[in-house]
């Protein structure tokens, strides 16, 4: 079977983007991401044909997720972080993933302006979050943002996420090594406990150390209890716990010495490149379900049956497994 037989055609234009993007060229570099954020649906179609001649060069980044509560210093840190990075010559990319864009139409995340000094530099990238549309949507523009900067040349990757809902879960599903920025509080670890993000995170980093030594390093050692009794995501990795002031640029480089090892280890154990095998089938799945949902919702059918099916429901006239037979039937 050739499965590419149905894969969109690149004319002139397109091929210009994606030899441009090859060539490490920033304008082409922000027209395909703009492409693939658009709503419209010959640019998407467009935007899979530029991925598709760009999805070869993918893949050869660290993909760092980076994610905290507002406040906590997440832009601070990105920027001092980038900016070491370069000068250790790297390309460094920052992405974001943030829902609360498309519900509020402002966003937490990703302004420019929070990354004056990164953002002047040639060797960055930074791009705010997509806006529209759900968190998966927002989640799968980011994905494919990703892939184009891989292929214009960066090679470290930032996504940055704020502590709202499932987002870090969608980040940490995107990126190699998870880290959770904490404010050195009693009391904010647990937070992070009961929205089970600490199970997700592969780094935690005590932010703000700066301001009082003492209490970072007992939130360090409650973090570091904690962490104890929870599963990790790898057998070969117990998340460190390291202290940080992103403000005054201390704890950079053995952030950056930590996220070294930690690929290290995951390529010696495999689970590098199982994560990334992992991830990719949970992205086709994750687009299988949109697409099924979104033809479900189009079906004239569904349309035509679903209030009064609804209504049924909530009424009790129906049970909710017969109405959903009736609408799936639909489908064919
Ligand atoms: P974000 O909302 O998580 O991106 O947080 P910001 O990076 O915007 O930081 C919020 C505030 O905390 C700003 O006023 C920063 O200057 C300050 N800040 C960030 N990191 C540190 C740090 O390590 N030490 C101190 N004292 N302040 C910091």
């Amino acid at each position: 079977m050739n499965i590419c037989a149905d894969l969109p055609q690149r004319d002139a234009a397109d091929q210009a983007l994606v030899d441009g993007v090859l060539r490490h060229q920033l304008r082409p570099l922000a027209k395909t991401i703009t492409l693939i954020e658009s709503q419209r649906a010959d640019h998407k179609r467009r935007a899979q044909a530029v991925l598709e001649g760009l999805l070869p060069a993918s893949g050869r980044s660290m993909r760092v997720g980076i994610s905290g509560v507002p406040g906590v210093g997440k832009s601070t840190f990105i920027e001092a972080l980038g900016l070491y990075l370069i000068e250790q010559g790297h390309k460094v990319a920052v992405l974001a993933v943030d829902p609360s864009s498309s519900v509020t139409g402002g966003s937490i995340l990703g302004d420019k302006t929070r990354m004056e000094l990164l953002s002047q530099n040639p060797a960055a990238f930074i791009r705010p979050s997509p806006s529209a549309g759900s968190l998966g949507g927002v989640a799968e523009k980011t994905r494919e943002a990703m892939l184009v900067c891989e292929a214009a040349g960066f090679d470290v990757i930032i996504i940055e996420t704020v502590g709202v809902g499932q987002s870090e879960t969608a980040v940490a599903g995107m990126t190699d090594i998870f880290c959770l920025l904490q404010l050195p509080n009693a009391g904010d670890d647990l937070q992070a406990i009961k929205k089970g993000i600490m199970e997700i995170a592969d780094l935690i980093v005590i932010n703000k150390a700066d301001i009082n030594p003492q209490a970072a390093t007992v939130a360090r050692a409650q973090i570091k209890s904690a962490l104890g009794m929870l599963r990790h995501t790898s057998p070969h990795w117990t998340p460190p716990v390291l202290m940080l002031s992103a403000l005054q640029k201390q704890g950079v480089a053995e952030f950056w010495k930590t996220v070294n090892d930690y690929r290290t280890t995951m390529q010696a154990s495999g689970e590098f490149d199982s994560r990334r095998r992992h991830q990719a089938q949970a992205w086709m799945w994750d687009l299988i379900d949109q697409g099924l949902r979104a033809r479900f919702a189009g079906h004239p059918a569904v349309q035509n049956d679903l209030p009064a099916l609804q209504a049924a429901v909530e009424a009790g006239r129906a049970t909710p497994s017969a109405a959903a037979a009736r609408l799936l039937g639909h489908l064919g």
